[in-house]
């Protein structure tokens, strides 16, 4: 399904460039107090609400305001904007659609399509009773106010609403949403609905107080570190003290550091989208977290600019001599040239889908090895199947419990797909046709359906 969503947007105020300034400079400041009037958003750009500037005394000339401390700006008209929106309902052999929502300023039909793809397989190798599904918003979410972002959500549902339902299409948070999000669809959903508590399964990942799984929030990157503890029981190696490099920082990469480095584990050095950060005794995980997740100045939630650590290019940071890998980012990450200069055992996929086909060759060849995505991150959507079922029944399940039952599932797909892996005939040429035989255990074929 594609459609567009339209919401009226507020006016903004957009930083005027240093050659545009000459004009303005002896414009009267304005007396604006900002904490009211002004929303930050991370491109430097300030939503307008204009109801505080009412009560304030202001000179407007050719559209440019003063504003005492922040600069000359110009006000940019709000009004109606068009987004492009997706779901892609991808399979529902095994139960209902199920599947993430990305905002994100680069999505297309095609990303969309192979994401819910990669669901299907996800659910079904987790032996979850869903299908696959994937769906969002082509839209930056850092360029727009909450309400914005709120009102981009309500629409989305509104045009969605008889393709969703707990037995039908159940949506999660992805790249760009979190439980604020899924509060909004959940809240639009089930607008005007009298018995609501019958439709608190129609989306997963939402807030404990809304119905959500305690356990959720981390489950993702608390699935990949039992993924983690798994491998390295086998080769008998110690977490305690092994340096990890993540590769993002959102939900995903920063539950996955949190967990590693309370086992012991170093987190050497951390990528996102705005920067690398790096440090050979191991960064302060708590201390990143909060920079990046709790910091109001940082708008773009990045890692950029930690005091606890050495700014890195990207490139050096793929090049660091560590044991894991965990890319935690957006897809394709790793190709060729990535693989060949990586200096780590195993490649541990919190992401979906981080390594390209010639990623996966090289990694082959140079007896990297990988921890697939649709095993490592699936941690993410079977504490969803458990939200789900917890809604279903009316039931609040402990922390402890959901992660009880999520490690017992994760170590046991592990074991399966290992086993697919070892029983492989070899690992080149990758792709063949033959199906994947696993000897007495599985045939992933027919595991599926
Ligand atoms: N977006 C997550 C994923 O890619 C979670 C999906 C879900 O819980 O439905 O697996």
């Amino acid at each position: 399904h594609i459609f567009y969503v339209t919401v009226e947007t507020r006016d903004r105020l957009v930083p005027l460039e240093t050659d545009e300034l000459k004009p303005f400079r002896d414009l009267p400041p304005s007396d604006v107090k900002a904490a009211d009037a002004l929303e930050p958003l991370a491109d430097g750009k300030y939503v307008l609400h204009r109801r505080a500037l009412l009560k304030a005394d202001i000179t407007i000339r050719q559209g440019v305001i003063n504003i005492p401390g922040k600069g000359f700006f110009r006000i940019e008209k709000g009004g109606p904007r068009k987004f492009k929106a997706y779901r892609i309902q991808h399979n529902q052999v095994r139960g209902p659609y199920k599947g993430g929502i990305r905002y994100h300023k680069e999505c297309s039909l095609d990303l969309f399509k192979t994401l819910a793809a990669d669901m299907t397989w996800k659910t079904a190798i987790s032996e979850v009773p869903f299908g696959g599904a994937k769906g969002g918003i082509r839209i930056d979410p850092f360029a727009y106010s909450k309400e914005e972002m709120e009102h981009v959500t309500l629409r989305y549902v509104y045009k969605l609403k008889n393709l969703m339902g707990p037995f039908l299409d159940i949506p999660a948070p992805d790249v760009g949403t979190n439980g604020e999000i899924m509060a909004y669809m959940m809240r639009q959903f089930t607008d005007g609905e009298r018995e609501h508590h019958k439709l608190r399964g129609v989306v997963t990942g939402k807030d404990v107080r809304i119905g959500g799984s305690e356990g959720r929030v981390k489950a993702t990157g608390q699935g990949v570190v039992y993924c983690i503890e798994e491998w390295a029981r086998e080769r008998k190696l110690e977490l305690k003290g092994a340096r990890v490099l993540i590769q993002g920082f959102g939900n995903v990469g920063s539950a996955t550091a949190e967990i590693l480095s309370a086992l012991g584990a170093k987190i050497v050095a951390v990528n996102d989208v705005n920067g690398t950060i790096q440090r050979d005794a191991g960064l302060d995980v708590a201390a990143l977290v909060h920079h990046v997740h709790q910091n109001p100045q940082n708008l773009r939630r990045t890692v950029a600019g930690f005091p606890g650590g050495t700014a890195i290019s990207k490139d050096d940071f793929w090049g660091i001599d560590a044991d894991i890998l965990v890319p935690a980012a957006l897809g394709e990450e790793i190709d060729g040239p990535v693989a060949e200069r990586l200096k780590v055992k195993l490649v541990a996929e919190g992401a979906n889908g981080p390594t390209t086909r010639e990623g996966d060759r090289v990694l082959g060849a140079r007896g990297i090895e990988v921890i697939p995505d649709i095993i490592c991150n699936a941690g993410g959507v079977t504490v969803s199947y458990y939200e789900w079922l917890q809604n279903q029944r009316l039931e609040h399940w402990s922390e402890a419990e959901v992660n009880g039952r999520l490690e017992q599932a994760i170590k046991k797909n592990y074991a399966i797909i290992r086993d697919i892996a070892r029983n492989r005939p070899q690992r080149t040429p990758l792709y063949d046709s033959r199906p994947y035989c696993v000897g007495q255990t599985v045939d992933v074929r027919t595991a599926a359906m």
